[in-house]
């Protein structure tokens, strides 16, 4: 018999702590096993893109300069292309992150005059300075490019009467926000995503609809490419990265999107052509066929912290049971404490960095002080365990990630443990 307990003691989790998190995982095991099939699903449609695009081992290597005939970059887009089921696909180490790659589609995307409308309420923190919401040197909004919300429903529904009114003649392309961010609304399911798109294109075909698909790769068997969306977006240091790409973003769509937001990155005229790869696109490539396995390991982890601090009479989106179409999972304390010793204990259970304690700070692109938990391989990277949480009310935390289950297993432990010795839970696991 392992005495797995006893490990867990030397991280300063008590035995009943241990055994609380037992009890959770009992409940947990078919919802585990259906994760297991969609990593199972998602596994063998990577490995097809890469056996149809002819990955040799050529194309682990990299180039240098300005990157001409790079076998391996253009066999990667052509992969990613093939993954999601688009005409073409940009996969570069130059795209510096999710946000850079989503303002690049943006940027690229519309023209002066143009409109451009989020269905699904406000956009992800740092987007709002690349849109003007919150004015900033270079924004949309300085480009002479407008920008209209409608909010969703108070019951998480699409207000489509509101959509309808929105669209205008200048109206050019739509961002869809896949994932909830630092919101607690409900993350769109790709079922639901189609919905929307198939609405947007019977009032007007030409809109360009534009996904932001961060946290929300792998998790289902299908992606919103598959229903309608002409470009997704994400970045490779949250789950296409497979924790192993250590940069990069990705744009994948229509043949005309793709080429323009690659004029944008590099230049008018060299577009997709040119951009060393550098020695790192190994990474990139055995990180996505990691990724369908990541996924799940950081879904698992997800669930099990909805149903341990659900249990304990917390709120949390999504809930103990309900589907999952991200990574992320949002955990409500209502206070700073609770927030400030989640993300503590979270830092506590890091293989790097383990040692340091994290505080609220003044983060840029956030307009509230931010307190970030991550101890990881990849500096930032959230498909490894990670917690965040802005310090305002809700008082929500925002975890995820985890490589591999154990480790998320044992972040989550060490949070409970950490806010039953702050006494922000009771040692009977309720609200104190
Ligand atoms: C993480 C994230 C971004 C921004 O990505 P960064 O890599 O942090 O710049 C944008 N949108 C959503 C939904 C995200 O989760």
């Amino acid at each position: 018999m392992i005495k797995l307990n006893e490990q867990y003691e030397q991280f300063g989790i008590s035995k009943r702590v241990y055994a609380y998190g037992e009890e959770i995982l009992a409940s947990l095991q078919e919802r585990f096993r259906q994760i297991d099939e969609v990593a199972e699903y998602n596994q063998l449609k990577v490995i097809r893109a890469m056996q149809e695009c002819n990955v040799s081992e050529a194309c682990l290597l990299g180039t240098t300069g300005y990157g001409y005939n790079d076998l391996g970059r253009d066999t990667l887009e052509k992969v990613y292309a093939a993954f999601f089921h688009t005409e073409d696909a940009l996969v570069r180490p130059q795209i510096t992150c999710g946000t850079h790659a989503l303002a690049l589609a943006l940027m690229s995307n519309l023209r002066p005059g143009d409109e451009l409308l989020s269905p699904v309420g406000k956009p992800y923190d740092t987007l709002e300075e690349v849109i003007g919401i919150r004015p900033s040197k270079g924004s949309l909004k300085e480009y002479g490019i407008s920008y209209r919300q409608v909010d969703l429903l108070p019951d998480g529904g699409f207000d489509y009467k509101g959509i309808r009114a929105a669209i205008g003649e200048h109206t050019r392309l739509v961002t869809i926000q896949r994932s909830k961010g630092y919101q607690t609304r409900p993350t769109l399911s790709v079922a639901r995503i189609g919905e929307l798109i198939r609405f947007i294109k019977d009032v007007r075909p030409d809109i360009i609809c534009m996904v932001d698909n961060c946290y929300g790769e792998f998790v289902e068997t299908i992606e919103p490419t598959d229903v309608g969306a002409d470009m997704v977006v994400g970045s490779l240091i949250k789950n296409p990265g497979g924790g192993l790409a250590p940069i990069g973003g990705y744009i994948a769509g229509t043949k005309d999107c793709v080429e323009n937001a690659a004029y944008r990155l590099t230049s008018p005229g060299l577009g997709k052509e040119v951009g060393a790869s550098l020695g790192i696109l190994s990474s990139f490539y055995e990180g996505l066929f990691l990724a369908p396995t990541v996924t799940a390991n950081a879904l698992k982890g997800a669930i099990f912290a909805a149903n341990i601090y659900e249990k304990i009479g917390f709120s949390v989106v999504p809930n103990g049971s309900e589907s999952r179409h991200d990574i992320i999972q949002a955990v409500t304390f209502g206070s700073p404490d609770g927030v400030i010793a989640f993300c503590q204990g979270i830092q506590a259970a890091a293989s790097v960095d383990s040692f340091v304690t994290p505080e609220p700070w003044d983060m840029p692109g956030y307009d509230s002080q931010v307190i970030m938990a991550a101890g990881a391989f990849v500096s930032g990277s959230s498909i490894e365990l990670s917690a965040d949480g802005p310090i305002a009310p809700p008082y929500a935390v925002y975890f995820q990630g985890g490589l591999t289950f154990p480790h998320a297993k044992l972040g989550i432990l060490k949070t409970l443990q950490n806010l039953i010795d702050r006494g922000i839970i009771t040692s009977d696991f309720r609200k104190a």
